[in-house]
């Protein structure tokens, strides 16, 4: 294959990723600046189009509510681990972003009264915790598929460039800045070097690394391993949310808008378990809480099924018509991949892996950060990162449902405006590095000439099972240090793997072991986070330390990928003083 060949493009932004993050900061960044997109899959095939329950905002269409309250939600739902200025910038922010997401067509569902419809879920709740309150605006149970189409249209109405099925493999520095990204073209094979002044990332989350999981096949985030690769830091990757429902023996989500418009989960007496977890809120409360308590259930014998290992979700006591107005999405789901009519039978269920709390650390700028106990943030010149591959860090320990769409719209938006005026004070562009793109090169390279023994299929096989067993809903030391050294034995066995395709045209065997060996590498950063956590925080559950420790970790997990390949974990304080408002401080939990 001719490999020598590099096409250079230059533009002043580039953002990588086409889902809402993307594409909301490629809105903002294109009314200003020579703005392009590069992605890996067309825009509208974006993770973010499959978003069913909706997005937060404190509109009171329905009954009063407060930013005040959704913060406080927010805070506690991140089990005390977010930065609560960020926090307090998206709530504040949300009834806005979502106000223009109307003004520009999304066709949201209705109110009787015309306004936007909006939903009860997980976690949020009325006057600080005392009732669940309707804060997620819907369109019916296919909000980021709206969301996605409208965003893609007002980018094409603005001339933003597409660079679609382009596959990012380095980010470019020189100087101390990012000054772009190489990519490999997926349909014509051959190497592009983009050459810009800001450089966004919105890669999007990385659950394809477990067996059971909700998550679209890119959702491999490659933007993580690049970021380590080029040297800088990712923050709390041990803190992986597993939702409550996803269909028994696939993973595909049911969006906890079943809960929150009235379905429940019994086990195998028929009992509403979640009452003896979370006597408030039962069904609703947050997914961390849920999702343990379902494995609770299981583990104590009370599971569903012959095997006695799944709950099941009932919804058959709606209304249907309900059903098929409000959540057709989910009737269909629910269908195809567990052959129920959710109508006349409950749906089985098991907690599924969903969403990266972690990801690339920026401050609520959007600009990427270096930072540690002793120093203060300072943001990388031409770095950019938002959505779910980026760490704000609204969601701390544990992401309350909904406020992803909201992150991905209020970041990918401020993270564009920020670049923009970057861009607009650096007269020149920043040269590209002698040799620039030659370590994404070269790895093309080898990968494609490689005659090692390996199979990248069973690798990541392994990799799924492994990662479920072993650092999964409950975690150890035990499991931990075990698939440390799985992490180890399957980087080794890496470095045999060999293509089978060794073609240039839609090489998709290539671009999936490029992700595998991102995979690997960000995997390692999620173990190791989590071994050296000795405490039960959000998502981060360790069945040898139960209880959450703010003594010792009240603190954000950075972590670096040295040049041997090995871990380096670093810490770096959470952000406890909001803009404005009093500090939520850490408080018994309450469910
Ligand atoms: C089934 C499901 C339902 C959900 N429901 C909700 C909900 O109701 N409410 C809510 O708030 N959140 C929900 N979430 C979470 C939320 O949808 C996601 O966190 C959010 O959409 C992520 O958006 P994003 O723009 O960051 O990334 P994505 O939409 O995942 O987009 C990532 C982009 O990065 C590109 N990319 C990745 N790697 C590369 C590469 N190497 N080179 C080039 N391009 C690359 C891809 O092409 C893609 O365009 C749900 C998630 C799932 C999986």
């Amino acid at each position: 294959m001719a490999m020598d060949k590099v096409e250079i493009h230059k533009h002043d932004i580039v953002i990588v990723g086409a889902g809402g993050a993307g594409l909301r900061a490629a809105l903002a960044a294109s009314k200003e600046v020579n703005t392009a997109v590069v992605s890996e899959v067309l825009p509208t095939r974006s993770h973010t189009v499959s978003a069913q329950g909706g997005v937060a905002a404190t509109l009171s269409n329905v009954e009063p509510d407060d930013w005040l309250w959704h913060m406080y939600d927010t805070v506690k739902g991140s089990d005390y681990l977010g930065d609560q200025d960020a926090i307090e910038f998206l709530c504040r922010m949300a009834p806005e972003i979502i106000i223009e997401l109307e003004h520009m067509g999304m066709p949201f569902s209705r109110l009787e009264n015309g306004k936007i419809y909006q939903r009860r879920f997980g976690g949020h709740t009325k006057e600080f915790g005392k009732e669940a309150v309707c804060r997620s605006c819907a369109a019916a149970d296919r909000t980021g598929h709206a969301m996605v189409h409208t965003l893609y249209e007002q980018c094409l109405k603005n001339g933003v460039t597409f660079y679609n099925e382009f596959f990012a493999l380095q980010i470019l520095t020189n100087e101390g800045h990012v000054v772009g990204v190489l990519a490999w073209d997926i349909v014509n094979g051959g190497f592009h070097l983009f050459h810009t002044k800001a450089t966004l990332f919105a890669t999007g989350g990385y659950t394809r690394i477990y067996r059971t999981t909700t998550n679209a096949h890119i959702n491999t985030g490659d933007g993580l391993a690049l970021t380590m690769r080029a040297g800088f830091p990712v923050e709390d990757l041990e803190f992986v949310q597993f939702h409550p429902t996803g269909i028994y023996g696939v993973g595909n989500l049911i969006s906890e808008a079943v809960r929150g418009e009235g379905g429940y989960l019994v086990n195998k007496d028929g009992e509403r378990f979640m009452k003896r977890y979370a006597p408030t809120v039962w069904d609703l409360a947050s997914r961390d809480v849920v999702s343990r308590a379902m494995a609770e259930e299981i583990r104590h014998g009370r599971g569903c099924g012959p095997k006695g290992d799944y709950i099941l979700l009932k919804v058959d006591h709606l209304d249907p018509e309900l059903i098929h107005e409000r959540l057709p999405g989910i009737w269909e789901l629910a269908y195809v991949f567990a052959h129920v009519d959710c109508t006349k039978e409950p749906i089985p269920v098991v907690p599924t892996a969903h969403y990266s709390m972690g990801g690339i650390p920026t401050n609520l700028h959007g600009e990427v950060v270096l930072g540690s106990m002793d120093s203060p943030e300072s943001p990388v010149p031409g770095f950019y990162a938002a959505g779910e591959c980026a760490c704000a860090s609204v969601h701390g320990a544990n992401r309350l449902g909904t406020n992803s769409l909201l992150d991905i719209l209020v970041f990918g938006k401020v993270g564009g405006e920020k670049a923009v005026e970057f861009c607009q004070s650096l007269p020149e562009h920043v040269p590209l590095p002698e040799n620039a793109g030659k370590e994404g090169i070269d790895e093309v390279k080898r990968l494609v000439d490689s005659t090692g023994d390996e199979k990248m299929d069973a690798i990541w096989e392994e990799l799924r099972d492994t990662m479920e067993a072993n650092c999964g809903v409950f975690r150890t030391e035990e499991t931990l240090s075990k698939q440390k050294k799985i992490l180890e034995n399957l980087c080794e066995r890496f470095k045999r793997v060999r293509l089978d395709d060794k073609g240039k045209v839609f090489n998709l065997d290539l671009i999936e072991t490029l992700e595998l060996g991102h995979m690997l590498e960000f995997s390692k950063a999620i173990v190791e986070g989590a071994l050296a956590r000795t405490e039960s925080r959000g998502a981060h559950y360790r069945d040898d330390f139960p209880e959450r420790d703010d003594k010792n970790w009240l603190k954000h997990t950075l972590a670096y990928l040295n040049e041997d390949g090995r871990i380096r974990l670093d810490y770096k304080p959470v952000r406890l003083k909001p803009l404005t408002v009093p500090t939520f401080e850490p408080k018994e939990r309450v469910y």
